[in-house]
Order: C-alpha cells, then structure tokens, then sequence
C-alpha cells in the first residue's frame, strides 16, 4: 500500500470530521520536547504548544511513565468509590497553591463550569442572595470554553452565535476597566467576578499592572468571589507558577487545567477554601473520570516537573529574551509585541495582502508552527523547557520570515 501523505491525511478530516476548526495544513505524527515531526518527517518547533497545555514539552518521560504505570495498575474507578491515588492528589494540590480543598474535573471548561456552580451555590447559601437572583460578572472578550453557559458569557459573535438561548445571570464589562467592575459590584445579587489574569485566546491581552490586585481588593470589599481562570496562564506559562502571583492576588477560587497534565491526559482542577467548597453536597455535582487514579498521578508528576527543571525561572527568561528580539524585527507588517513569560503574541498588520495566516503559512515551511488568533494576532507559546540556544534558533526562523516577506 503506498504511504500516505499529508495531503491524504487533511482530506481523511476533511470529509469524515466535523469542520468546527481550520488548522494550519501541517499533519503531525510525533512529539519531543520543543519539538514536532509531520508525517513527512520534517521537523518543527512547536509555538503553539497545544494552547498552553504543553509546557513541560512532548513527551516528558517521567510523565509518561506516571501514565503508564498507573495505567497498568488502575485506571479509573468512578467516584462511586474511593481510589488510593485521589486524596494524595487532593493533598499534593491544596499545600502547592494554598487552599482547604480541591475539585478535579477533565476539560478547562468542566472546570469553568464548576466554579460557576460554586459562585452560585456559595450566593445562596452562604452570601444570602434569593434563589436564582445571582450574578456573575464577567468580562468582554473572555474564553473560558465551549459549553452553552460559558458561551452565555462570551462576546465573539463565532462562539455564541446560534447556540441560544443563553444562560441568564452574567454581566459583561470591558477588560481592565475598574470603574465598571466597581459600578457593578455596587449591585448586591453579585455573587462573583470571574477573570482571566491575561486574556489568551482574545489574543494575549495584558491587563495594565495592579488591576488583578485593584479587582481582588474591590471584590472583597463588596463580599464578592474574585476567581481567576488560569487555565492557560497557570503553571508557569506568564513567568510566574500562577499569572495572579505576578501581583500578589490570590483569588477565591482557582481554576487550572490544561499543564496539569503537561498535555499527556485531560486533567482539570478548581481550587477554594471550605467556606466555598464545602457548599457542594455529595451527588450535588461530578463527573464520571473526574479524579481518577491516572490524572492523579500524571498531574502530580506534571507540577513536579515544572518545579524540578525551573520552568517557571526558565519561562520568565526566555519571555524576556522572546520579546526582546522580536521587537527588534523591522517589518512593517509587526504592529506590536505584547506578553509575560512565555505567553506572548505579535499584533500584524496586513500589508500587500499578506495577513497573519500567510506569516504563519511562511513559518511552517520555514521549520516553527504557530497559529494566528482572531485573524491579526500570531500568539507564540512554546513549551516552557525550551533552552536558550533553541530559542535563539526559533526567532532567527521567526526574523528570516519576515526578511522573506519582505515588507
Ligand atoms: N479557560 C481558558 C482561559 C482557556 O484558555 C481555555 C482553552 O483555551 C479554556 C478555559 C477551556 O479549556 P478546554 O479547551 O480544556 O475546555
């Protein structure tokens, strides 16, 4: 049988898969570390990084070995009963981050979804707020997932349009703007402020330094939750363990996902104190993998390689060093580079025709994939354990590009 290519593989999605994404046309069949090989056996660094869930890179062999292990001796045992792996997770999470307790779930939405019950739950049985009143503020341009609730939230016509109709009971205001979040907490049915510490899918959008710490201070003083989804910001990927340690916030409740598992299994997490936690009662909320025995050994041995090889040192580093250099680039078509740690993003300006998809088209063949968000802005996330020389070998691929553009 002759072997199949690439082109054969895109037209395999194409017609059996439902078209609810556009890749960049490059068909992957190996992971290692910073890197990725398509099915041709060309090589590439990964920018992308699995929206942010690979910050530990490909195939980390310790995590690996944690899933095989486990794998081989329990897998999953619903929470109908108790496993020996959950609570020692349980344990491992609250003293890391500082908490009395924690939720597991799989996706970073599972996880969205189950802070929002908690906000709920905590209004009414611990805040005071009528049954059904409470609010949620939220903010534009937020991702938080793909569910219909979550969707309520958003403010991009292409995730809510058609889905309705929405869930009630959030209230959106800009990004970074106190003044609203203040106007708004003055209602008493507010039981919650959810955030993102950067807004990553929106397109790497850097709140102006203290406004974490402004809206957790303000939060408190009206008796609302301040929670902070650091789904993709957490771990390391802002230079920081969590982006809300840049200011010294620490929220009341903490949403992760993603790195948890360095990219390996579907593991999320929420994170609160009992005043909060402990007003979900059993069969009041689940899951059916939630905290099993294997997403518990891979997230512990996940986190443990992120603090064993200094990623969190390593990824505020080379974010220095990342935008340094792409700053340097003399092209018309770069408008702004923006970012912390290893999150990082380049604002394009379309010149000639030549958009940010072409630019990412351009890298591809040039050896790094990365992937445009919201048309204009190229997001550039690599997995935390890239080296400095790598790095280096990464942005002269980058400045090549744009010399071969040549605008
Ligand atoms: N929250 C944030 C901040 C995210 O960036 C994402 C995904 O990109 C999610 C939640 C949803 O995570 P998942 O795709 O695992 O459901």
């Amino acid at each position: 049988m002759p072997k199949l290519t690439s082109q054969d593989f895109m037209a395999k999605e194409d017609k059996f898969g439902a078209h609810n994404y556009h890749p960049l046309p490059v068909v992957l069949a190996k992971g290692e570390g910073v890197f990725v090989w398509d099915v041709e056996g060309k090589k590439y660094f990964d920018f992308l990084a699995a929206y942010s869930a690979v910050n530990q890179g490909h195939s980390h062999p310790k995590i690996l070995d944690a899933l095989v292990n486990q794998a081989k001796t329990l897998a999953l045992t619903s929470r109908a009963f108790y496993n020996n792996v959950l609570g020692e997770w349980e344990e491992y999470m609250t003293k890391l981050f500082g908490y009395d307790k924690m939720l597991p779930m799989n996706s970073g939405a599972e996880a969205d979804e189950t802070a929002l019950k908690l906000i709920r739950k905590w209004a009414y049985k611990v805040k005071g707020i009528p049954t059904n009143e409470a609010k949620i503020v939220v903010c534009d341009g937020n991702f938080h997932g793909r569910t219909i609730t979550i969707i309520s939230m958003s403010s991009d016509p292409d995730a809510y349009t058609h889905y309705g109709p929405y869930t009630p009971g959030f209230v959106n205001i800009a990004y970074n703007d106190l003044e609203q979040l203040e106007k708004e907490l003055q209602d008493p049915n507010v039981a919650g402020f959810l955030v993102e510490p950067i807004q990553a899918e929106a397109g790497v959008y850097v709140p102006e330094d203290g406004y974490l710490k402004k809206a957790a201070n303000l939060c408190k003083k009206h008796n609302v939750l301040f929670v902070a989804d650091e789904v993709q910001t957490g771990l390391g990927r802002t230079g920081k363990m969590l982006a809300c340690d840049h200011e010294n916030v620490r929220p009341d409740i903490l949403i992760l996902g993603k790195a948890v598992s360095g990219g390996i299994y579907p593991v999320s997490c929420v994170l609160a104190d009992d005043e909060i936690m402990m007003t979900i009662k059993p069969g009041e909320h689940g899951s059916t993998y939630g905290g099993n025995p294997i997403a518990g050994k891979v997230a512990m041995t996940a986190i443990d390689v992120i603090l064993e090889e200094n990623l969190v040192e390593n990824s505020m580093r080379m974010g220095e060093i990342f935008r340094r250099e792409m700053e340097s680039i003399d092209s018309e078509m770069i408008k702004e580079v923006r970012g912390k740690g290893l999150l990082n993003a380049i604002v394009i300006k379309s010149v000639k025709g030549t958009s940010a998809w072409d630019v990412c088209l351009k890298l591809k063949e040039n050896g790094l994939i990365a992937k445009p968000t919201h048309e204009h802005i190229i997001r550039f996330t690599p997995p935390l354990v890239i080296t400095e020389n790598q790095l280096m070998e990464a942005v002269e691929i980058i400045k090549n590009t744009f010399k071969e553009i040549g605008l």
